[in-house]
């Protein structure tokens, strides 16, 4: 057997127009086309849905998911894999399972050794350092489609890294761009990082900058969030702040105010620029999604809102976070989620991480009377950066069916 050369695809294969009608075929909805060339909006007897203006897959997602076609494409005799999964949705990773792309994070998937022979496909996230040192060293073949966005933010974390500050990350500490941000700190000597989840973790931060504390109780608490022999004495003396790059926009503004003040409070403004670094790096696609979907709200008068994505999908929760802080909002991860049109099941917008494991059907919940029953009912409609656009159609459909059924005849 003749081995193509150990080789990196940073730019595609060159295969866009073959898989084009694949795609297409895979996750396009004239539905949604047509909604987006209509104004944004669908109306059927009382039911009108609004759909965000931005909406659904990113320039990201769509690149990881187009160079996972190509690679199927360009090597059809040879075992591919994913690191894990290409997006949080589940609709794509089962097509690409269906396609004979296996996941390496599928932990009962029999797999031959990784050798010259394998083809990788690296996520949109990334993946961490050591991973990927793994891999080249095997000499597998890769395609590496980490977005664009995602690099920025490694390239300021090595900034940190090499100046001497503390990486702080707003994210979330199991999440794969998370694991794959923090590692680049630790490609330099002295590198560390720190992980903050939220607002609350963000003050105990703040409080230990401005006076201390008590240091086994602060590394008890981010045990599995920070570098190895983190010291929150040394290492929160200088920190630069970084994001998962889909985290929510005001949350990620919020935590660097905060942290901006701490270390004012503690070392007077005079000093900020020694000790404190920030730079933006929520991802102009998530933040368009959330600018979108709240001028929407801003708008319109709405009964509900549904969003629609994969329940581990992070920017897809966080666009139901928004919503839910105005109306009754529902995440639902597809068409099935929609039952009829008094009951639907949906993933509760702040559901703890830790469900994430469970079967989606132990992570939903159901709600009666969700649609009201007579009137004019507007539903706002978003959907997370992963979620392919014939997901989101047939929710439009079945709210469409919804509303027929319950139109005098
Ligand atoms: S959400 Fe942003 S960072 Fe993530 S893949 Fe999409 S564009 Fe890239």
């Amino acid at each position: 057997m003749i081995l193509l050369p150990s080789v990196i695809f940073r730019k595609g294969l060159n295969l866009k127009e073959v898989v084009a009608t694949t795609l297409a075929d895979d996750y396009a909805s004239a539905v949604i086309d047509e909604m987006a060339s209509g104004g944004f909006r669908r109306a059927l007897g009382r039911l009108t849905v609004h759909l965000a203006k931005e909406f659904g897959f990113c320039y990201g997602v769509d690149r990881a998911v187009d160079y996972a076609y190509q690679t199927r494409t360009r090597f059809p005799d040879r075992a591919i894999y994913l690191t894990g999964e290409i997006i949080h949705n589940p609709h794509v990773n089962d097509k690409l399972r269906a396609a004979g792309i296996r996941f390496l994070s599928d932990p009962h998937e029999p797999r031959d050794p990784l050798g010259p022979d394998s083809v990788i496909i690296i996520p949109a996230f990334g993946v961490t350092v050591s991973e990927l040192a793994n891999y080249k060293q095997r000499e597998c073949t890769l395609v590496d489609t980490t977005c664009g966005s995602v690099l920025n933010v490694w390239k300021n974390v090595e900034r940190y890294a090499t100046d001497g500050f503390t990486a702080l990350i707003h994210g979330k500490v199991h999440h794969e761009e998370t694991q794959a941000t923090a590692s680049q700190a630790l490609r330099y000597p002295g590198g560390r990082f720190l992980v903050v989840l939220d607002l609350d973790q963000t003050q105990r931060v703040c409080d230990y900058i401005r006076s201390g504390g008590d240091r086994r109780a602060f590394l008890d608490e981010f045990a599995h969030a920070a570098s190895e022999g983190f010291d929150p004495n040394r290492d929160l003396e200088r920190i630069g702040l970084a994001n998962q790059t889909t985290m929510l926009m005001s949350e990620s503004l919020k935590v660097g105010e905060m942290c901006r003040q701490a270390m004012i409070d503690r070392y007077g403004e005079a000093e900020l620029n020694v000790h404190y670094r920030a730079f933006d790096t929520i991802c102009s696609a998530t933040q368009d999604r959330q600018d979108a979907v709240q001028s929407l709200l801003d708008r319109e008068q709405l009964n509900l809102a549904i969003v629609v994505g994969g329940y581990n999908s992070s920017n897809t929760r966080n666009l139901a976070r928004i919503c839910s802080a105005q109306l009754p909002t529902y995440h639902v991860a597809d068409v099935k989620s929609l039952r009829s049109p008094t009951e639907i099941h949906h993933r509760p917008v702040d559901a703890p991480l830790s469900n994430l494991a469970k079967p989606r059907s132990q992570q939903e919940i159901t709600a009666t009377d969700w649609l009201p029953a007579t009137g004019a009912v507007a539903v706002g409609l978003t959907a997370g950066a992963s979620t392919p656009n014939n997901v989101i159609g047939q929710v439009v459909q079945r709210l469409e069916q919804f509303a027929g059924e319950s139109l005098p005849k």
